[in-house]
């Protein structure tokens, strides 16, 4: 208790503008259920890229979100989850639960102050910026499941390129990365792999050459038409990953003091342009927007 109510004191977050484009404005206190949190950091992901100029004016961007609670813990916010009992969560096929699009941190990671459904604390080792790399973490921890063991190409070695390596090698596999920027990329292929993992738009062609006959490919982003000769002849797997799982969480939290990770370019919320501009233009592997 104690305090005054935080009702009606604006909250300062980057919103989509009336042109689509992220600005920064004060928007209302977020009512409803989830507990009241302060936010400390947010990643800018591809994702939120991709919803510029698609999402309606006035919407919140951000999903990687680190916040202190009401009583002084530093959590990380839990995006998405899906039910856990319908038939698609019991598959695994959490992201296509019907719940999982309700929204969970409103109104969106880049703004001061969000309602959260769920959060997991975060070990003090890992300051408020790395913290953010819970999620994307998650995700790829998640997507990681459905890769064979072995030699593993990496086709885009992008922030979540790196973090697929990180985990990837942490396992035991023999990873490679390609991407289209020479100075990005990793150790390049020396013979077939036995999976490869499609991180960037348009990577799905190079990622089925690379694979052995019955390898597998994962599809990590929306990376354009997959050639269905080679699938055919070579009898590849491909298989999909999209998001994360709360149990994925609860493992990113665990193992983010143990990976070493590209540090994030760290910037306030009023430099929001400059953080588009730097992501656009391949200036930064992650990003991180503070208020
Ligand atoms: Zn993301
Ligand atoms: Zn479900």
């Amino acid at each position: 208790m104690g305090g005054p109510a935080p009702y009606d004191t604006p909250v300062r977050a980057v919103v989509l503008g009336p042109e689509g484009e992220p600005e920064l404005a004060d928007v209302a206190e977020p009512d409803g259920p989830g507990e009241l949190v302060r936010v400390l950091a947010c990643g800018l992901c591809g994702s939120d890229m991709e919803k510029i100029g698609v999402w309606p004016p006035g919407a919140v961007l951000g999903h990687e979100v680190v916040a202190e609670t009401a009583d002084g813990r530093r959590v990380a916010l839990v995006h998405h989850a899906g039910c856990g009992t319908c038939s698609r969560c019991l598959a695994g096929h959490e992201s296509t639960c019907e719940r999982f699009p309700e929204p969970t941190i409103v109104p969106g990671g880049f703004a001061e102050r969000v309602r959260a459904a769920a959060h997991l604390e975060l070990p003090p080792s890992v300051d408020d910026a790395h913290g953010t790399y819970a999620e994307p973490l998650a995700c790829v921890l998640r997507g990681a499941e459905r890769l064979p063991r072995g030699r593993v190409l990496v086709v885009g070695n992008g922030f979540i390129g790196r973090l697929f390596g990180a985990v990837l090698e942490l396992r035991g596999d023999d990873v490679f990365a390609v991407d289209r920027l020479a100075a990005r990329a990793g150790r390049a292929p020396n013979g077939p792999v036995a999976a490869a993992v499609v991180c960037a738009p348009g990577g799905a062609d190079t990622a089925v050459a690379a694979v052995e006959p019955g390898g597998t490919v994962l599809l990590f982003a929306d990376a354009g038409s997959v050639p269905a000769a080679p699938v055919y002849r070579r009898e590849l797997t491909v298989v999909g990953s999209r998001s994360a799982s709360p149990r994925h969480m609860t493992e990113a939290v665990a193992l983010l003091p143990e990976l070493a990770l590209p540090a994030p370019t760290v910037l306030p919320f009023e430099r929001v342009a400059e953080a588009l501009h730097l992501h656009r233009t391949g200036g930064a592997l992650k990003i991180v927007l503070q208020p």
